[in-house]
């Protein structure tokens, strides 16, 4: 499968990143799906990566959760789920879906951690834009396959 961005859409994923970082950004990706996937719109949110949003999550945060790392929003994301809710909500009266989440890697290439792999659905796309010294660069796709690892999907440009 494919998905499929214009330049403008891609634009503000490396805008958003540049202007967050050296913190991860993050955002949610709305679109629909044909023969493969087709980017409608690209939505910015709140990184709320917090000890609070760790502790609800199934990861090494749990048993890490009192060191400060857990804290580190240059090496964590999370989306707040009543954010999630509402972008569903508003994507589908308008016949569309949430196809994937997008974040930033700072000063680290634009393939998945390990807590990107044990978090994610195997619903949406995975895009990360990778952020060497405060400037965008790589953009990368990823989805889980059916044994929960990722697999790079092509970006292509509308
Ligand atoms: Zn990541």
């Amino acid at each position: 499968m494919t998905i499929k961005f214009s330049q403008e859409q891609l634009q503000t994923i490396r805008t958003h990143a540049e202007n967050i970082y050296p913190q991860e950004c993050c955002g949610i990706i709305i679109g629909y799906m044909a023969l493969g996937k087709t980017v409608v719109e690209v939505i910015l949110t709140e990184n709320v990566w917090s000890i609070e949003t760790a502790f609800d999550f199934p990861t090494d945060a749990k048993k890490d959760g009192k060191t400060p790392d857990v804290l580190n929003k240059s090496r964590r994301y999370a989306i707040a789920p009543e954010i999630m809710l509402k972008v569903q909500k508003e994507a589908r009266s308008s016949s569309l879906n949430i196809i994937g989440i997008y974040h930033s890697h700072p000063d680290y290439p634009a393939i998945p951690s390990e807590s990107d792999r044990i978090l994610a659905w195997q619903e949406y796309s995975y895009i990360i834009v990778s952020v060497p010294n405060g400037k965008a660069g790589e953009i990368k796709s990823w989805h889980l396959n059916d044994t929960h690892q990722f697999q790079e999907e092509a970006i292509e440009i509308a």
